[in-house]
């Protein structure tokens, strides 16, 4: 494993540390019912800074003169290994991870009254975990004790997660490549949603093709549970029951990612039932596809996150006047906010090791500029309920198509590209998979 962009984040980290110790500790084993457990995905910060995928470890990085990444880890066990597989233990996972020093887990609490002692400042995500807040005030409560041989606990606490959040907003080279295949193979899993999509096949067994294409190509697991939305179910923003039959006539929309290497990907596509979009649904749909070009072309470095929701907004107001969705003027429609009624989320998010990714969306008050580096996801959509003041034509239409952006020196690179989005080529796609 090359290990050189985990150590290379902690020095990062450490510098804008300056001065103190930080504790990152690894995301706790979650059990799913009686002995079963939830299939383990190591916290996002820690793995950020180590790499290492074992539950019950921590990371403590000391800034300062001597700055050091130190691991506590489970010890080699032969007879649970037997059970649940190989762990590493301290002295390979120091070998293999290029650490400075790695301890058993069973000495943290000795070890961090140790080396708490006389630091300026603790680095901890204070709040994020109630056990953790207890285990670390029992820490500094040690050190305290020993006043009057002369330690002193840290006088401040600072959110380690405030300088990480930064440093995670722009991807470095490895995370890009990460990122890269994920979407690719994401692509993929919408690409063979749409050739296998038949009326009177079920919303799961489209789901189904996704987690195959996802796990096939390696991987590990969805990056949030698949929204497979079929007819009027794609104006329920975050449905996930996925268990209705497919219509003829209506349209399918599809929001699902793969995670790979813990890596997210966050892609949206809605397409026909059967093969051939109606006017009324292909109307929605080119105006979605409109706005959503017009926020790509607003990605740029210079650029805020929100511009891209702005040029989408504008586009789609308009286009629900045109399409008589809406009364009044354009600077009405946004003013007044009627428009919600129709898109009532935001066109994008930070897109990363979480699928709504760390990373700050303002600076003070102004919205965060965009940077070279930085990936986020452009989705804009349409949601129209029915009601007497609604065409009937679009009743129970829901559109929203969605990729994943990096942010680049003259623009932004469409990492998710690879699945169709417009009319004729998802018909042209679609035609195939029945040919096929
Ligand atoms: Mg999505
Ligand atoms: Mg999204």
């Amino acid at each position: 494993m090359n290990t050189s962009p985990f150590s290379a984040r902690c020095t990062r980290l450490i510098e804008r540390m300056g001065a103190g110790i930080a504790i990152i500790p690894t995301a706790a084993e979650q059990l799913r019912n009686r002995d079963s457990q939830r299939p383990y995905r190591a916290d996002s910060y820690f793995y950020y800074l180590s790499g290492f995928g074992e539950s019950e470890a921590v990371l403590v990085l000391i800034a300062g003169a001597s700055p050091k990444r130190i691991l506590f880890c489970r010890d080699k066990d032969a007879d649970k290994e037997i059970w649940d597989g190989f762990r590493w233990g301290p002295d390979a996972a120091r070998e293999a991870f290029g650490f400075d020093e790695a301890y058993s887990i069973k000495t943290l609490d000795a070890k961090l009254a140790e080396l708490l002692a006389d630091q300026p400042v603790l680095w901890f995500s204070l709040g994020h975990e109630a056990a953790w807040d207890a285990r670390i005030a029992a820490a500094l409560n040690a050190v305290r004790a020993q006043a009057r041989a002369g330690k002193q606990a840290p006088a401040e606490i600072r959110d380690v997660r405030a300088p990480l959040d930064n440093m995670r907003l722009i991807k470095d080279a490895s995370e890009i490549a990460t990122m890269r295949r994920a979407a690719a193979i994401s692509a993929g899993a919408h690409c063979r949603a749409m050739r296998t999509t038949q009326p009177g096949r079920f919303e799961y067994e489209i789901e189904a093709e996704l987690l195959h294409e996802f796990r096939v190509h390696g991987c590990q697991s969805p990056a949030y549970t698949s929204i497979v939305a079929g007819g009027a179910n794609a104006c329920i923003l975050h449905y996930v029951v996925n268990d209705q039959p497919l219509k003829d006539g209506d349209l399918l929309l599809i929001d699902a990612g793969g995670e790979l290497d813990n890596y997210a990907s966050d892609i949206t596509r809605t397409f026909p039932v059967n093969g051939r979009f109606s006017g009324p649904q292909a109307d929605i749909y080119n105006l979605v596809l409109a706005a959503q070009s017009a926020a790509i072309a607003a990605i740029k470095p210079g650029a805020t996150f929100i511009d891209p929701h702005n040029a989408a907004l504008k586009t789609l107001a308009q286009g629900m006047l045109d399409l008589k969705l809406l009364d009044g003027s354009l600077d009405g429609v946004i003013e007044s906010e009627t428009y919600k009624r129709f898109y009532m989320h935001r066109t994008g998010h930070w897109l990363g090791l979480d699928v709504h990714d760390a990373g700050p969306y303002k600076d003070g008050e102004t919205w965060h500029s965009l940077q070279p580096g930085m990936v986020l996801t452009v989705e804009p959509g349409c949601y129209i309920r029915p009601a007497d003041d609604v065409p009937a034509a679009f009743h129970n239409i829901g559109i929203r198509i969605e990729d994943d952006a990096l942010v680049t020196a003259a623009g932004c690179d469409i990492i998710s590209h690879a699945v169709p989005k417009t009319v004729a080529d998802i018909e042209a796609l679609m035609a195939e998979g029945k040919r096929g």
